[in-house]
C-alpha cells in the first residue's frame, strides 16, 4: 500500500474507534443514569442508546457529554442532561404517527431523540445562532423530518398546528395559552414550569372534548424562558 492509503485507512480506523467508544459510553449513559431511575420505555431507551450526544456540542465539551449533568452549549442555553432528556421523552409518549412541537431547540439533541419516535417534529429557538446550528447539526445528521425555525415559543408555531404533543425544554412561569390551543383534542405536553429555584414538572392532557387536566410529576431545574417580544 502507498502511504497515502496506509494514512486514510488509520483515519479510518481512528473514527471507527471513535464511534465504537461513544457507543460504549452511551451503553453505560443508559445502564447507569437513566434504567437505575426507572425509565423503562424500551423505545426511549433504544433512541437514548443511538443517537449521538456528542456531535449535538461544541468540540471542546465533547468529553464531557456523557456525564450526569447539563451542559452550557453558550448563549445561556444548555443541552439537558441524560436522564432528564429520557424522562420528559418517556412521559411525552411519542408514537410513530404524531407531530410534535418543541419550544427550545438548543443544540437539537432532544429534537433529535423525538426525531426517531415521531412522524415530524417543529422545534422552535429564539437565539437565532442555536437555531442555526441545530439546523446543520440535524441536516448533517441526517435527521430529515425536524424543520426548526428562530422565534418565539410563546407563540407556537400556529401555521402546523394542531400537535399532537407538545414539549417545552425552557420553563415559563406559566403554561402559554397558545401552545394550549395549539395542542390537538386527545394530546399533551410537558414542561417545567414556574421561578427558577420552585419549577415543577408539569404533564397536560387535552381530553377528546377539550377540557385540560394537568398533573405535576416533582421538582426540576431548567433555564427560564425568555419573555418573548410581544
Ligand atoms: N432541548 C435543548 C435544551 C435547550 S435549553 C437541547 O436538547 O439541547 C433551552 C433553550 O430554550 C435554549 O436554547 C434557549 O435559548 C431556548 N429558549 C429560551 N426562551 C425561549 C423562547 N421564548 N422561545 C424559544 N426558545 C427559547
Amino acid at each position: 500500500m502507498g502511504r497515502r492509503r496506509v494514512l486514510a485507512a488509520l483515519a479510518a480506523a481512528i473514527v471507527v474507534a471513535a464511534q465504537d467508544a461513544a457507543s460504549l459510553q452511551r451503553q453505560r449513559m443508559v445502564a447507569e443514569q437513566i434504567q437505575t431511575r426507572g425509565i423503562r420505555n424500551a423505545d426511549v431507551l433504544r433512541v437514548m442508546r443511538a443517537t449521538p450526544r456528542h456531535l449535538f456540542v461544541p468540540p471542546e465539551i465533547r468529553h464531557e457529554v456523557y456525564q450526569d449533568r447539563p451542559l452550557p452549549i453558550g448563549y445561556q442555553a444548555t443541552i439537558s442532561q441524560p436522564y432528564i432528556v429520557a424522562l420528559m421523552t418517556e412521559l411525552l409518549a411519542p408514537a410513530k404517527n404524531h407531530r410534535v412541537l418543541e419550544i427550545g431547540t438548543g443544540s437539537g439533541y432532544q429534537a433529535a431523540v423525538l426525531a426517531q419516535l415521531a412522524a415530524r417534529v417543529y422545534s422552535i429557538e429564539i437565539v437565532p445562532e442555536l437555531a442555526q446550528s441545530a439546523t446543520r447539526t440535524l441536516r448533517d445528521l441526517g435527521y430529515a423530518n425536524v424543520q426548526v425555525r428562530q422565534g418565539d415559543g410563546y407563540k407556537g408555531w400556529p401555521e402546523q398546528a394542531p400537535f399532537d404533543r407538545v414539549i417545552l425544554t425552557a420553563a415559563p412561569p406559566e403554561i402559554p395559552d397558545a401552545l394550549i390551543a395549539q395542542l390537538a383534542k386527545g394530546g399533551r405536553l410537558v414542561a417545567p414550569v414556574g421561578p427558577l429555584r420552585d419549577q415543577d414538572l408539569i404533564v397536560v392532557e387535552k381530553k377528546p372534548d377539550g377540557s385540560v387536566q394537568r398533573r405535576s410529576m416533582g421538582g426540576v431545574r431548567f433555564i427560564p424562558m425568555r419573555p418573548g417580544t410581544k
